[in-house]
C-alpha cells in the first residue's frame, strides 16, 4: 500500500462530535430552515435546470447578485462550495509548499488545517488574554516568519468576539502578505471589514450561506477581494465546481434578505438574553458578536456541565480540550424555546454540587 504524504501523516481530520439529541446547539447553524417561499422558488427554478449541460462556469448571475448585495463589482466576487472551499482555493493559490500561514489562537481550526493540507507551514500566534488580537504579538509573528497569508476570524469562532476595526487596520499595515478576514458571522456583529477591501489592498473578506442564510446543507460561500486576485483563484479552482442547483439557490436566497435580517435581529436579541442570564449564574461569559456564546463555569468542570446537558438531550460544543479554553463550552443560539430549555438546564446543573473538579477528577 502506498503511504500518504509524510507531512499529512500526523494530521488529524476535522471533528465535530454528533450525539443524537433533541436540542442541537453545537454547530452554529440557523435554528430555522429558510422561508417556505424561498424553498418554493428554488423548486420551481430547479425544475427548469438543463441537467444535461455543464453549469455556468463563471456563475455569472449568482456573482452579480452577491456583488449587488455588497455594492461591489462582480469581478471582485469569488464563489465556491462553502467558505471552506473558498479558503482552500485562496491557500492553494497563495500558500502551499515553501510558504507560511499565520493564525492567532484560539480561533477556527480549519484555517491552519487547510493550510497544512496545501503543504504550507503554519505559525500560530496567540491572542491577548481578552481574546482580541495583540499588536505586539502580530509584530512578533510577522518579524519571525514573514507570513504569506494571515488569517483573522471576526467575529471569532469559538470566542464570539468581534475584532475592533483598529486592530484590523493595524494588521493590514503590518503584515507583508495577504490578510484573510473570515466573516462567517459578520451579520451578527456591528461592523464589517468589507469597507476596507480595495483593488490595491491585500485583503479578502470571506462569507458563508451556512449560518445567517439557513443554508448549511447547500454548501455555498464566497469572498470579496481585488479583481486581480479573484482571477488567480479562478485559475486554481476546478472547472464547473459550482453546480447549477446551488447557483440557483444562492441567487434566490438573496431575494429574501429582509426576512433574513429579521431573523438576525431575533438571534441577536436571544444571544443577549443568553449572555445576560448566563452571566447572572456561576459562569464567565465572553461578549459575543456572533450567533453563539462561549462560557466557562467557575466551580464546575465544563465537561460535567456538557454531560449534564446531554443527559437532558441538549448538545453544546465542548471546547474544554482546546488550547487556552480549558473548561469552556460554546452554545449556539437556537429558537426561543430551545434557549429557554438550555438556560433552565444550566440553572439546574449549576445548582448541583460539583462532582468533579475543573480537571475532571472526582471530588
Ligand atoms: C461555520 C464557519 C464557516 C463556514 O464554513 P462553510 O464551509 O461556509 O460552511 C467558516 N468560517 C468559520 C469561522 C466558521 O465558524
Amino acid at each position: 500500500m502506498i503511504s500518504v504524504r509524510p507531512d499529512l501523516r500526523a494530521l488529524d481530520g476535522y471533528h465535530s462530535p454528533q450525539v443524537d439529541v433533541r436540542v442541537r446547539l453545537n454547530t452554529n447553524e440557523s435554528p430555522e430552515p429558510p422561508p417556505p417561499a424561498f424553498r418554493d422558488a428554488v423548486a420551481a427554478e430547479v425544475s427548469r435546470v438543463a441537467w444535461h449541460r455543464y453549469p455556468d462556469r463563471a456563475a455569472t448571475e449568482l456573482r452579480a447578485a452577491i456583488a449587488d448585495s455588497h455594492d461591489v463589482d462582480p469581478a471582485m466576487v469569488f464563489v465556491a462550495n462553502g467558505s471552506n472551499e473558498v479558503l482552500q482555493t485562496v491557500l492553494l493559490a497563495y500558500a502551499g509548499p515553501g510558504r507560511t500561514v499565520a493564525t492567532f489562537a484560539p480561533t477556527y481550526q480549519m484555517h491552519g488545517h487547510i493550510a497544512r493540507v496545501t503543504g504550507a507551514q503554519v505559525v500560530e500566534g496567540e491572542r491577548a488574554a481578552d481574546f482580541t488580537l495583540d499588536p505586539a504579538e502580530v509584530d512578533r509573528v510577522v518579524a519571525e516568519s514573514q507570513p504569506h497569508v494571515v488569517f483573522l476570524t471576526s467575529p471569532n469562532n469559538p470566542t464570539g468576539l468581534a475584532e475592533p476595526v483598529d486592530r484590523v487596520r493595524q494588521l493590514l499595515a503590518s503584515v507583508p502578505g495577504l490578510v484573510v478576514v473570515d466573516e462567517a458571522y459578520a451579520q451578527f456583529a456591528d461592523w464589517t471589514a468589507l469597507d476596507l477591501v480595495g483593488e490595491d489592498v491585500p485583503l479578502v473578506v470571506t462569507r458563508t450561506f451556512s449560518k445567517t442564510w439557513s443554508m448549511a446543507a447547500a454548501r455555498l460561500g464566497y469572498l470579496i477581494g481585488p479583481a486581480a486576485l479573484v482571477a488567480e483563484l479562478e485559475k486554481v479552482v476546478l472547472p464547473y465546481h459550482l453546480d447549477a442547483v446551488k447557483q440557483v439557490a444562492g441567487r434566490l436566497a438573496l431575494r429574501f434578505s429582509a426576512e433574513m435580517d429579521a431573523r438576525v435581529k431575533q438571534i441577536v436579541a436571544e444571544r443577549e438574553r443568553i449572555s445576560t442570564d448566563l452571566a447572572a449564574l456561576d459562569v464567565d461569559v465572553v461578549p459575543s458578536g456572533a450567533n453563539f456564546v462561549l462560557f466557562r463555569p467557575r466551580r464546575h468542570a465544563g465537561r460535567e456541565i456538557w454531560q449534564g446537558l446531554v443527559d437532558r438531550s441538549i448538545l453544546v460544543r465542548d471546547c474544554s480540550g482546546w488550547p487556552r479554553l480549558d473548561n469552556c463550552l460554546r452554545v449556539t443560539v437556537g429558537t426561543t424555546a430551545e434557549n429557554t430549555e438550555f438556560l433552565d438546564a444550566m440553572r439546574a446543573l449549576l445548582a448541583l454540587p460539583p462532582t468533579t473538579d475543573e480537571n475532571g477528577a472526582s471530588r
